[in-house]
Parts: structure tokens; sequence; C-alpha cells
């Protein structure tokens, strides 16, 4: 793999000896990498970012992350956008490493992936790295008017990213199990009533 050159921007911030390395590594890594700053937008990403976001329909992301912003705002749900932007920031403020299993899956494709993040060398940056953990065909046939149903004002479907549970639409703490709705295109990650507490550890404020 040809390692390519951080940018002089990117560089400028990530001032510590032992980032070369760093980078040279994540470059070799076949996973999605990248180092956040401290105000959590994109310093640097990985060969395999690009490579990712091309094979799934985002090649504008490929070339175009340094106008992302800040990680968070790359989230639909306010919910996870606060647990996102706190748990991320905390691997800085408290130095210590931290890891987070999620589903990100396409219309047909069901995917797993393992989010590790650990602050970098100095503390100017955190490393982040996405592992598949897996990835699996699955079919795609949801009835009509169950899709109606689970589709709220904004054209989006809300899914907890824990449970598999989905939201109904206008009841914002009523989340049902509806098998079939989790293939639907127009399916956004959220974080239910009861996952906010058992699995990502604090109830989180609700618009
Ligand atoms: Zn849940």
């Amino acid at each position: 793999m040809v390692q390519r050159a951080l940018p002089t921007l990117q560089t400028f911030f990530l001032t510590d000896p032992r980032w070369p390395d760093v980078v040279a590594a994540l470059e070799a890594e076949p996973c999605s990498a990248y180092v956040l700053g401290s105000d959590l937008s994109l310093l640097y990403v990985n060969a395999a970012w690009g490579t990712f976001a091309r094979n799934n329909g985002a090649p504008a992301l490929a070339d175009g992350w340094r106008t992302l912003g800040p990680i968070q705002r790359w989230i639909t749900q306010p919910d996870l956008q606060a647990f996102f932007r706190m748990r991320l920031s905390g691997t800085l403020s408290r130095d210590r490493g931290w890891s987070h299993t999620y589903e990100c899956s396409s219309p047909y494709v069901y995917r797993k992936f393992h989010l590790h993040a650990t602050p970098g060398p100095g503390r100017q940056g955190i490393v982040v790295v996405h592992s598949l953990v897996a990835e699996l065909p699955r079919a795609n046939h949801a009835p009509d008017d169950l899709i109606a149903e689970f589709t709220d004002a904004r054209g989006l479907i809300v899914r907890c990213a824990a449970c598999g549970r989905t939201a109904r639409p206008g009841r914002p703490d009523v989340w049902e199990w509806a098998p079939g709705l989790d293939a639907q295109p127009n399916i956004s990650t959220g974080i239910c009533s009861i996952c906010s507490v058992q699995e990502y550890g604090f109830p989180l404020e609700r618009a």
C-alpha cells in the first residue's frame, strides 16, 4: 500500500514526533481509521476510509472528509450525538481508551462494527479504528403498511442501535419490535430509553 503524506494543515496539529509511526500503522490498517482533534473534527483519515466510502455509496466522503466538521454532526439523532461527543472527548480528558460495538447496516447487508478510540501521542488527537465484527446478507420484505406506520414526519424510521427496537412516531418513549423494518433505506439510528441506561450507562436528555 502506498503511504500518503499528511496534509500540511493536519501535520501542524500533530507535532509529537511519535505521530508519523502511528499514521504509518493506520495507513496499513485494512479497517477504517482516523484521527480526531480535541474538537472531534477529523485531522487525518486512512486509505481504508476512502475505500469504504467509495464501496458504500458515499464517494464524496473519500476526498471531502475535511469539510465534515465535528464527528457528532455526522449523526442524525441528538441522543447519539451527545453520547459520542461525551465518550470520545473523555478519552482525551481521562487519558483512557474507549470501546463500543454498534450496528451499521445497509438495506441488504447486516453489519456490526467495533469502535476503539485511544488518546494519541501527546494527547494531541484521538485515534479511532472501526473493525468489522460481522457482515451477513439479509432479505428486505417489510409490508408497506408497517413501513408507513413507523415512518416519522421527517420520513425516517428510527431504530435503537443497541436492541434493534423501532421508535413509534409521535411517542418518544415507545419503542417496539417491528421485524423487517431494519432493512429499510430510510432507517436512522437512535437509542431507546431503556438502552440509554442499560447499555450506554446514563439517561440521555430528550428533545
Ligand atoms: Zn434499545
